[in-house]
């Protein structure tokens, strides 16, 4: 179900695309396709309801904002949501997808792609991989699909149009790499079949391409608890990669997986201060701190954080965590609403704040807040219930 192959613009002012989409990407161009047309539906205003702010839309460097969320996926359901936070605010909307608006999607998306410097010619090669999965996919049809259709005279118009600019060359970003080798480790079912496939391109491809698949078997020995296997490739690759994120994180996992946590918030921490911009890698130290059982330390650093990384679901997660730790049930169930409803979850999200309303050391002002969210989740479950 997660792994369906799907994008999406979901609650909260998030564009999402999920694992099974960007597993079938061959190119970051081709993510980036997809991305540009979802973008295209928000910017060109194909909403039930106007969203304001759109205009601001573009895409950030596609691969790039996913690694930054993925770095730090700690639940499988991130990382096979793959969420991608493209807008702040917290806008929520439905498409409403037409012929016509499909057609002005892919011709906006298109000049948004180039203008972003992907390939256009990723645009049709993609929708025609689509179409081909659809047509041997015996599970029905994928709901990207199901919203998108992908037509014979929408490829051979976007094939036509692609044609119009200059052949380049577009190599795709270690990002890009790295990202796709993760999620497929997080999504994983045919264990053997993925070992296999990192292990068949050690020795393939470039150095930088050998590096990805070493990295995946790396993912690979954590997932199977093999901390010994993973310590030994993270401390090679961080050795010889020591500036990227994706392999010196690795190694801070291990130790954290290992259930070292001490070991762990140290790493974490070093690597705070070599990347101080990375919020994955600082959310990543906090679950470390609490692990550790450092819960007023993980306090501290959570409140200090920027706006920014609040509208991440982790960051409400963590919270949660740390109140419960700190034995506030009521704060605790408050931010776990808010953690379901930044997943898109509104019905657990009102539950959550149903029990904090029962819990005990409510105070006045959590009392008006909890009340203000219930109000507002409410509604936006009854919105959304009559845009089905
Ligand atoms: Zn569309």
């Amino acid at each position: 179900m997660e792994n369906d192959i799907n994008a999406f613009a979901g609650p909260g002012g998030y564009i999402g695309v999920n694992s099974g989409l960007i597993l079938m990407t061959e190119a970051e161009s081709e993510l980036a396709s997809v991305m540009a047309h979802e973008i295209s539906h928000v910017t060109q205003r194909h909403l039930f309801r106007a969203a304001e702010a759109a205009g601001r839309l573009s895409i950030p460097t596609a691969a790039g904002m996913l690694a930054a969320i993925l770095l730090g996926t700690r639940s499988a359901a991130m990382g096979q949501a793959a969420i991608m936070a493209i807008m702040g605010g917290s806008i929520q909307f439905q498409i409403n997808f037409t012929r016509e608006n499909e057609a002005e999607a892919d011709r906006v998306g298109m000049q948004t792609l180039a203008t972003s410097h992907y390939d256009p010619r990723s645009m049709p090669t993609f929708f025609e991989r689509l179409q081909q999965a659809t047509r041997f996919s015996g599970q029905g049809v994928p709901e990207f699909l199901r919203t998108h259709p992908v037509t014979e005279s929408r490829i051979s118009d976007t094939r036509g149009r692609a044609e119009t600019y200059p052949y380049k060359q577009y190599p795709d970003s270690l990002d890009y790499q790295l990202t796709k080798a993760k999620i497929r480790v997080l999504t994983v079912t045919d264990t053997a079949t993925v070992q296999d496939y990192f292990q068949t391109r050690l020795t393939r491809g470039t150095a930088e391409q050998r590096a990805v698949a070493r990295y995946g078997l790396g993912l690979m020995a954590l997932k199977a608890e093999k901390y010994k296997e993973a310590e030994t490739i993270f401390q090679a690759l961080a050795h010889e990669y020591p500036n990227q994120p994706q392999y010196v994180t690795g190694l801070a996992r291990t130790a954290l997986d290992a259930r070292n946590f001490n070991l762990a918030a140290a790493r974490y921490k070093k690597l705070t201060e070599q990347f101080p911009d990375n919020t994955a890698i600082k959310l990543e130290y906090i679950n470390a701190l609490l692990k550790d059982d450092k819960t007023e330390l993980a306090r501290k650093n959570l409140v200090a954080l920027n706006p920014d990384p609040q509208q991440l679901p982790t960051y409400s997660e963590l919270l949660a965590e740390t109140y419960n730790k700190l034995n506030q049930p009521a704060e605790s169930h408050r931010y776990l609403a808010e953690y379901y409803f930044s997943m898109g979850q509104t019905r657990d999200a009102i539950m959550q704040i149903r029990l904090a309303q029962e819990s005990k050391g409510l105070n006045f002002q959590l009392a008006s807040i909890l009340n203000e969210r219930l109000n507002f989740f409410q509604n936006q479950e009854q919105e959304a219930k009559a845009n089905r």
